[in-house]
């Protein structure tokens, strides 16, 4: 388009839908995933809860320390000049001191250990000196319950600490695990087949002919679907054939989820709807986005859903992050996720059309005032996929704008929220 007067400069199409369209038409062909299983907690990283948890104790079990130092109890402290107490015994971690504490009596006691009976206070060995069973504690201005850790200051007994549908991470395991949980109830594995479909595709470690490229989009996806804590079925690359496409979709139809690139234009080797269209339900829409406008969605054997997404590289990791991240959010029954977003300050020109949300890939970097910059990997064509590997987010440039002039503020989403969308 370029050469063309201001005014011709636009991709408005009204036979396209939203993105937010696109999404909520997906989210009503999803069924969310029932079949459960399981798994001792030292596997369960990266599984979905398929049941809510409740603490069944409080977290601190015990009143402990926060602190090396002594329980005392408060009212013994003097107000405004050094305390004396005498250190009748020692509370360890793990080796509680068993005794209640009497006025004028003083525990030694470790980080962790149990608080004796009568004692509400604990003071920091550093402002204490110590002669034997003689405890001189320097200053003044406490306050009750200091340094204590209360019985369920963390996570009081009976609540819900995760909900159904949570993906379990670090946190998560550690969280069930510090309330005593061995083994937990998780959904299956979300299956998904995919493939890449094009004449002119081989897979890595082949000798290219002419008009041959590599294969690289079943490595993106998988490691997407990976990250995502799903099973892939692989099922190569696929001729442009409608009977080599119709094999693929038999095998494929076992699984929740059938994905692949390419052959879903309206070039003449594209029989990727044709096929569907016999096999089961098809929904070909337009979507007002670059890269990615045609998007392919269906439905085979009544359960499985069916992603047909553009052959170029990028925008099939673009409408991965944007359609399919969120199908498996929803049917591992997770609410839709809305990336964080943040603004900052454009460094070169942006070049845009009016019509259709546009994903730029950018760097985003502190400039020398310490203002977040972003600045763009340089051609955005959709096949430049050295666009995703150099880029830490995306810039989003909304469906009527033109473009940005260099110092103007945009929008862009960080790459961890890209991940978070599969994560969180
Ligand atoms: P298509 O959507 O089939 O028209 O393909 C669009 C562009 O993406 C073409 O240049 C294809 O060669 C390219 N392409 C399709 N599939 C892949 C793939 N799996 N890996 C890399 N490039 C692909
Ligand atoms: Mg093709």
């Amino acid at each position: 388009m370029s050469g063309q007067p201001p005014h011709c400069m636009s991709d408005y199409d009204p036979d396209s839908l939203s993105i937010d369209d696109v999404i909520a038409r997906i989210e009503t062909l999803i069924t969310p995933i029932k079949a459960m299983e399981s798994l001792p907690l030292a596997e369960a990283l990266g599984r979905t809860a398929a049941t809510d948890f409740t603490a069944p104790l409080a977290v601190p079990v015990a009143r402990n320390s926060a602190m090396d130092g002594y329980a005392v109890r408060y009212d013994d402290l003097s107000g405004d000049k050094p305390t004396h107490l005498r250190v009748i015994g020692k509370s360890l971690a793990g080796h509680p001191y068993t005794g209640a504490l009497q006025p004028g009596e003083a525990v030694r006691i470790t980080t962790g250990a149990l608080v004796p009976t009568h004692a509400d206070c604990v003071v920091m060995q550093e402002i204490t000196q110590r002669d034997d069973e003689h405890l001189t504690i320097d200053l003044t201005n406490h306050r009750r319950g200091q340094f204590v850790r209360e019985v369920g200051s963390d996570i009081a007994e009976g609540d819900v600490l995760l909900e159904r549908g949570t993906r379990l991470g670090a946190a998560q395991l550690g969280l069930l695990a510090s309330v005593g949980v061995a083994d937990v109830s998780v959904l299956r594995k979300v299956r998904v087949a995919l493939f890449s479909t094009g004449d002119e595709l081989q897979p890595p470690g082949t000798v290219l002919q002419a008009g041959q490229i590599y294969d690289s989009n079943r490595f993106t996806l998988r490691g997407l679907f990976i990250q995502a804590g799903c099973e892939v079925v692989d099922l190569g690359i696929v001729a442009d054939h409608p009977r080599a496409l119709e094999n693929t979709f038999e095998a494929a139809k076992a699984c929740d989820l059938i994905v692949s690139t390419g052959g879903v234009s309206v070039g003449e080797a594209d029989f990727v709807r044709q096929v569907l269209q016999q096999q089961g339900t098809l929904h070909a829409w337009k979507v007002a986005m670059k890269p990615g406008r045609p998007l392919t969605v269906g439905q085979l054997a009544e359960h499985a859903l069916y992603f047909g997404l553009p052959g170029n590289p990028v925008s099939g990791m673009i409408t991965f992050y944007l359609f399919v991240a969120m199908a498996l959010r929803a049917l591992h029954g997770r609410s839709k996720y809305t990336p964080v977003t943040m603004s900052a300050v454009c460094s070169n020109t942006l070049k845009k059309m009016p019509g259709r949300v546009e994903y730029q890939r950018g760097i985003l970097y502190r400039d020398l005032d310490q203002r977040w910059s972003v600045k763009t990997t340089g051609r955005q064509d959709s096949h430049v996929l050295t666009s995703m590997h150099e880029a830490n987010c995306l810039i989003v440039l909304g469906i009527d704008s033109d473009g940005a002039q260099c110092g103007e503020r945009v929008e862009v989403i960080p790459y961890s929220e890209l991940r978070a969308v599969l994560d969180a």
